[in-house]
């Protein structure tokens, strides 16, 4: 197995403390919601106490996790505090007062991103896995807990959102081989695709609608905005914007892309950016103090629409220069890598 010098330290440290709370990083999504609670419930079944802590509202389409109800938004006092898919505590989903007023003996991350950093007290970053859910479907295997259908239904939705349904090139025999041993162990992948991809809330596919219409394409550069003003005139919220940014990569012949969402504030966008294969959107993301992957990053931007727009699509354009000019590398498309972390 990968990384199992980390996995056994990492199993050491959960041995010998009792009580862990488990967040992610804000605006969780598919891996950072399935990933909490099956580590959640893989704690428990090695006789742990684990609450997962999550300041943000969960959408929707994991609300049918198990122990979703369980979702606290205040961080209780434990031994250890383990983060996933988080670069930083400032990007996780807890209240950071809360945060230092409890302030756990060990910090513990564990994250896939290229982008990730060591900020804990143990660091665990592998950002070849293709999810979250698929490191801590190693470190159940390593700790010899049978998946539950819990576990298996949590890591399943994990693994079939940060893969893209099993598309993008972080996909391999291994992914499979998880995904086959998690149905074996009870999670339908009928009944989770169901809930994940098939119950969109009015509101988000209005708010595709608006996105969609707002679309601009330039040579091998897209780029959609969606305003507050857009947002409220279909009731959509800030979760309804997830995914939009990968219709924009979708499209035949672009290489990089970037959805911007206006927010309250004023003359503040948050920015998500793709790409397909080589082209590195993480690089243009630090540029302006975010991050992500390589395929799939975001950041915040501050100026008017225009302004920001031109400032990323200038930096798009520049970013596929060297790709337009490699013949090989514009060649059939693929899909990004990991459009969702
Ligand atoms: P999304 O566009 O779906 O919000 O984010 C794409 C990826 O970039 C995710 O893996 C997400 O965690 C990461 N990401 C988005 N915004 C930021 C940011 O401001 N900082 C960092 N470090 N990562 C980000």
């Amino acid at each position: 197995m990968k990384n199992q010098a980390s996995i056994a330290a990492l199993l050491e440290l959960i041995r010998e403390r009792n009580s862990f709370v488990i967040s992610s990083h804000l605006r969780p999504d598919g891996d950072a919601i399935g990933s909490a609670l099956g580590l959640m419930h893989l704690l428990e079944a090695m006789g742990k106490q684990a609450t997962v802590c999550f300041v943000d509202p969960i959408p929707a389409n994991f609300q049918f996790l198990d122990g979703r109800d369980r979702i606290e938004c205040t961080f209780p006092p434990v031994d250890a505090a383990i983060f996933l898919e988080c670069d930083s505590l400032e990007r996780s989903s807890i209240d950071r007062r809360q945060f230092e007023a409890a302030m756990p003996a060990l910090t513990i991350n564990i994250d896939h991103h290229r982008s990730g950093r060591d900020f804990a007290g143990f660091n665990w970053i592998d950002p070849e896995a293709a999810a979250v859910g698929c490191m801590i479907y190693d470190l159940a295997l390593a700790a010899e807990v049978p998946i539950s259908r819990s576990i298996a239904e949590c890591l399943y939705a994990a693994i079939l959102t940060d893969t893209g349904s099993f598309n993008y090139p972080s996909t391999s025999a291994s992914t499979f081989a998880m995904a086959e041993h998690l149905v074996q162990s009870g999670a339908s992948p009928n009944r989770i695709a169901a809930d994940v991809y098939f119950s969109n809330p009015p509101s988000k596919v209005r708010l595709l609608g608006i996105a969609l219409s707002n679309i601009q394409i330039d040579g091998a550069v897209s780029w959609s905005h969606v305003t507050v003003e857009e947002m409220d005139r279909v009731g959509a919220t800030v979760e309804d914007c997830e995914g939009v940014a990968n219709h924009l990569i979708g499209i035949a012949g672009v290489e990089a892309a970037a959805f911007l969402r206006e927010l309250p504030e004023q003359n503040q966008f948050r920015l998500s950016l793709r790409s397909r294969r080589a082209l590195d959107v993480s690089v243009i993301a630090e540029n302006f103090g975010g991050g992500g992957h390589r395929n799939a990053s975001g950041c915040s931007m501050e100026g008017t629409l225009a302004d920001v727009t031109r400032r990323i699509v200038e930096q798009m354009r520049e970013a596929c220069k060297p790709l337009r000019n490699d013949g090989a590398s514009v060649e059939a498309p693929t899909l990004p890598s990991i459009l969702l972390a």
